[in-house]
């Protein structure tokens, strides 16, 4: 059989040429302009990053990322702009490497704001190792009476590490609103102290551009009627069900002022508590809501430019809105 190695005509070769000190020019100029101090730009770390091919510490210009974290029935919920990170709870006892690498894996370095909704573990039961292992800016969390402090491991090793590291915690205080580079966090409730830990649970409105996402917490119906006389604005794109899809939570009326384009809900499979229970399943389809369940979907995340609405689940696909 005849070879045609080596014969390329005059113009393939050309082309060979042109294609080859292309190359080379673009690898020297990335080179170069990662040299250069001052200049914002790690070579081809930051182009791998760009090209999706390695983690970026840092969102896409102009946008914000929503992950749910799936730790099973349990909330985990990481809000990213550009290079602001803030984190809403942090799983179970003993999700702490799961979160840690989650993280990892998306380049996060440091914390600018966390948020601890309530004391019970399925919201802060990972939270001392997070927060250990990580700088974080500032603390959020509900202040409780000395009598109703919690005396669990849990949370005492997360007031431990928030106390040795000399973390700022700040009382979430219902109006206070928090910026996360253009974003911004707007506190909802608790508006009064309870018994019940559900009912103190720091609930929170996120908006960005036009969109908007409403974090509950296991806030129940109580703290949900509070909500709807306080006057704030309640509406979202994206509602996180309260209590992983509890009847004690997720009232007609709280959905109905919410009004969101996509629900999700933080159930893990074969929970103990039967959540997510029928009433709030019932609601969302009868209004016609699309709804993410953690224990089918996995992982579930929301990208916007302010404007458009990206959803991409682990297990699930992608849809567009
Ligand atoms: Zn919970």
């Amino acid at each position: 059989m005849a070879s045609y190695r080596g014969t390329y005509t005059a113009k393939q070769k050309k082309i060979r040429l042109i294609l080859t000190l292309a190359a080379l020019a673009i690898f020297l100029l990335v080179e170069l302009i990662g040299r250069i101090p001052g200049i914002p730009f790690n070579g081809w770390s930051d182009i791998y990053a760009a090209l999706g091919l390695a983690p970026s510490p840092v969102t896409a210009e102009g946008e914000m990322e929503v992950h749910f974290i799936d730790v099973g029935n349990a909330d985990c919920i990481l809000v990213r702009q550009e290079d602001k990170n803030l984190l809403i709870d942090a799983g179970e006892r003993g999700d702490g490497d799961e979160i840690l690498d989650y993280l990892n894996s998306h380049g996060i370095t440091a914390l600018d704001l966390v948020v601890a909704t309530h004391p019970h573990a399925d919201h802060i039961g990972a939270m001392a190792d997070v927060i250990d292992a990580l700088p974080v800016g500032k603390f959020l969390m509900s202040f409780m009476p000395e009598s109703e402090t919690p005396t669990t491991a849990t949370y005492l090793d997360m007031l431990e590490v928030l106390d040795r590291k000399e973390i700022v915690v700040e009382e979430a205080v219902p109006g206070t609103v928090y910026e996360l580079g253009t974003a911004r966090l707007q506190i909802l409730a608790p508006f009064e102290e309870s018994k019940d830990a559900n009912d103190i649970s720091v609930v929170t409105r996120l908006t960005f551009g036009d969109r908007a996402f409403v974090f509950t917490g296991d806030a129940g119906t109580k703290v949900e009627k509070q909500m709807l006389s306080s006057g704030y604005t309640l509406t979202a794109d994206v509602l996180k069900l309260g209590h992983h899809g509890s009847n004690t939570s997720n009232s007609d009326a709280f959905i109905r002022r919410v009004d969101p384009a996509y629900a999700v809900i933080t159930c893990g499979e074969g929970n103990s508590y039967g959540h997510p229970h029928q009433e709030p399943i019932d609601l969302l389809l009868d209004m016609d809501i699309p709804f993410y369940r953690a224990d089918v979907y996995g992982h579930i995340v929301f990208t916007t430019d302010g404007k458009e609405l990206t959803l991409s689940t682990q297990k699930g696909g992608t849809t567009y809105e």
